[in-house]
């Protein structure tokens, strides 16, 4: 996560993904189940996710004793090639994104399919640290920057006052029942009462983390879809490092996708095998 220091603001340029959790073979069980059918098979990739979804596409045919040559690459392309998609749904991946907008988290929980969300609370968590995304059109002119800053700012301090104010009044205990809180509510009701409600006039910009659980599928539908020159900068720049970190993870599965340069320097994502 790339941060610009602006004063008491924190603009953030840069989201961070961290690939915090992956698959792992129950290799005695796989072997198991194939001595059990009497048959004897070894993938030739290391890869936990791509094994596996190996193993669930040859299961499919039992093709497990005369595997065409190639190995898992060659057997993953065929599967892409044919879109057999169902498939790929064997691989799964746990990431952490962070200094991302919620506007870009907004249009990341459209991904229904596939996809599991864990996203940081407003109304648990206090806002008050400062750090907002600034698109890069706005952060790469000072003019424009000076007046994104200056909106910011100013929700910001808007923000902590009425969150300070609203945790104040709402220690009266008339003020308590009529926003349905106990006669004395403890510190965390009363807080997260006055979170809730403040954040209201937190801006599109503020950042936010999210824990994303994907299958191979849904992450290859995401970074066709918000990887296209169509789609918003913000998310594409994510989609961009979600595919550098899965491409170096499992070059099988994610390795047809290319990085084509658009003129504004960006770049988007392509494949030959869409929606598989
Ligand atoms: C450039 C761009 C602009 C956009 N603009 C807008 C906008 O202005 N307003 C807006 O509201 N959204 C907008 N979207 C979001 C878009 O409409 C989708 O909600 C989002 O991209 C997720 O796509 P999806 O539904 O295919 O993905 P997922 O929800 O992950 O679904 C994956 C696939 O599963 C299947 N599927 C999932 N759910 C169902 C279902 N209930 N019934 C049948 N099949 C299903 C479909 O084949 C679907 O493609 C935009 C997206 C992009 C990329």
């Amino acid at each position: 996560m790339t941060t610009q220091s602006t004063d008491t603001i924190r603009a953030i340029v840069e989201p961070g993904v961290y690939l915090v959790g992956k698959q792992m073979v129950a290799t005695a069980e796989l072997e198991r189940l194939l001595s059990d059918h009497g048959v004897s098979w070894n993938s030739d990739s290391e890869v936990p996710a791509e094994i596996l979804t190996e193993t669930a596409g040859r299961l499919c045919y039992m093709s497990f004793a005369k595997p065409r040559p190639g190995g898992n690459s060659a057997y993953l392309h065929h599967i892409k090639e044919v879109g057999h998609g169902s498939v790929l749904e064997h691989g799964v991946w746990n990431f952490v994104f962070t200094g991302i907008s919620r506007s870009l988290s907004h249009e990341l929980v459209r991904h229904r399919a596939g996809m599991g969300y864990s996203q940081l609370s407003q109304r648990y968590v206090d806002e008050s640290v400062a750090e907002y995304v600034e698109p890069d059109i706005i952060a790469n002119d000072p003019e424009l920057h000076a007046i994104w800053l200056n909106a910011v700012k100013h929700a910001h301090e808007s923000y902590v006052m009425l969150a300070e104010k609203l945790n104040e009044k709402l220690g009266d205990p008339a003020a308590a029942a009529a926003a349905m809180l106990p006669a004395n509510p403890d510190r965390t009701t009363r807080r997260k009462a006055a979170r809730q409600a403040a954040r209201s006039v937190l801006p599109n910009a503020t950042e936010t983390k999210i824990f994303v659980t994907a299958n191979a599928r849904a992450l290859r539908h995401f970074m066709e879809q918000r990887g296209a020159a169509a789609a918003e900068p913000e998310i594409r720049k994510l989609a961009g490092h979600v595919l550098d970190v899965l491409r170096a993870d499992s070059p099988n599965l994610f390795g047809d996708y290319r990085k084509v340069p658009l003129p504004d320097g960006t770049f988007e994502l392509v494949t030959d095998f869409k929606k598989v």
